[in-house]
């Protein structure tokens, strides 16, 4: 694979309407998607639907009027549709908190929490997985149609098209690979072997409104007025990454696809049709803390070794807002955490640095910290980088 397409076009509101003609728009830019999809296939739309549960404003999840005015233009194609995530079973209905239930009842499409409806042995032939659970929903589908949300993540940076398929296996699996890969580079390879077996045909991302700052769950919503659409979730990762201020290579999971011939990583070898890619861009973007990481890498390894220790994160409780739920405990891959009294503690000894407490804690009780020292380096960073982009 040596060339790709991707379409940015400009919304910039959860109007339903405007959000439908701006996907006819991007659908004509990159080919349609006739050819992709007939009369009566079972497509699967694989949503970004993070646990624990929330609304929509807060961004975490796809928004339910994106997708549903992607499901219009899906309906007219005659496909069997079905909508769907990996989501903790609990009492209270998690796509009910995010209007996902009311939204699909609206638009008379299934509705399935990966969870129930099961998983299949399916073989990878993987970098790192020989075979792996498949959501049967997913493996059934003639066609799956794949809609992240366009966040940044406090481990992998970025959450895109390729790793939002990390949703198809199921959660205890998905702990437990934090666990058996805790170097960033493994658990990458593993986000990529799941993306090559999920294979969606289509990526539409959501970016009318983003999540900025230590995403995936605790950043902050940021209105970009953006719909990037492309057959190539590689190469729409690349365009997202750079709109938000990361270099392709910066994210693992886009290198990684790339490198392994799963899409185009490479900006040059992407055609980028709608808006101009250098229109778009948001030099002050605010990246997630381990983004000065990967910037320091670039370095000398004596002088990168010694930036990364003072630049690593590790995660810190905020005693003040935890309600002690166990959540963390529940997610932690090496049983780091424990409550106590109604408070989480962390054992710093054993913690990996995966940051799944991070991602699960609804409380915003677990933050991203770095040593006084790592903060000044990363302020300094973010400042030269903004500066950098805005000279450019
Ligand atoms: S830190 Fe968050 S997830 Fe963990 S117990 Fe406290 S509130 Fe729950
Ligand atoms: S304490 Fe948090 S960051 Fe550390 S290993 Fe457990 S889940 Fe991962």
């Amino acid at each position: 694979m040596d060339q790709a397409k991707v379409a940015i076009i400009r919304v910039h509101e959860y109007d339903r309407a405007q959000i439908r003609c701006a996907l006819e728009e991007g659908l004509a830019l990159i080919g349609g998607w006739n050819h992709l999809i007939k009369a009566g296939d079972d497509v699967f739309v694989k949503i970004n639907h993070l646990s624990p549960p929330s609304p929509p404003e807060r961004a975490i999840v796809t928004h339910p009027v994106f997708v549903e005015a992607v499901l219009d233009l899906l309906k007219e194609t005659g496909a069997a549709i079905t909508v769907g995530d990996d989501i903790p079973a609990s009492d209270e209905d998690g796509f009910r908190i995010s209007g996902y239930r009311a939204m699909c009842e609206r638009a008379g499409v299934k509705l399935v929490n990966l969870k129930q409806s099961g998983f299949v042995k399916v073989r990878c032939n993987g970098q790192r997985l020989e075979t792996i659970y498949l959501a049967k929903a997913i493996a059934d589908a003639d066609v799956v149609i794949n809609l992240p949300k366009l966040k940044t993540h406090s481990l992998t940076l970025f959450t895109g098209g390729v790793k939002n398929l990390y949703g198809t296996i199921p959660s205890g699996l998905r702990t437990r690979f934090h666990g058996d890969y805790p170097r960033l580079d493994d658990f990458c390879q593993v986000l990529v072997d799941i993306f090559a077996v999920a294979k969606p045909m289509l990526t539409i991302m959501d970016g009318i409104v983003a999540m900025e700052g230590e995403g995936p769950a605790g950043g902050k919503p940021r209105n970009l007025g953006l719909i990037l659409a492309s057959q190539d979730a590689v190469a729409l990762d690349a365009a997202a990454g750079r709109i938000i201020g990361l270099d392709p290579t910066q994210v693992l999971t886009t290198r990684i696809a790339h490198e392994r011939g799963l899409g185009v990583g490479d900006l040059r070898n992407i055609e980028v049709v709608g808006e101009r890619i250098e229109s778009v861009c948001l030099p002050d973007f605010s990246l997630p803390a381990s983004a000065a990481g990967r910037f320091v890498n670039r370095l000398p390894r004596f002088l990168s070794q010694f930036f990364l220790r003072l630049l690593s994160i590790r995660p810190g409780v905020v005693t003040r807002n935890c309600v002690g739920c166990a959540a963390c405990q529940n997610a932690c891959p090496v049983s780091a955490i424990i409550v106590r009294k109604g408070k989480a503690k962390i054992d710093r000894s054993i913690c990996i640095q995966c940051m799944c407490c991070h991602e699960v804690c609804r409380y915003n009780a677990i933050v991203p910290m770095r040593s006084r020292a790592g903060r000044i380096i990363h302020a300094v960073m973010n400042a030269g980088r903004r500066l950098l982009a805005a000279s450019a």
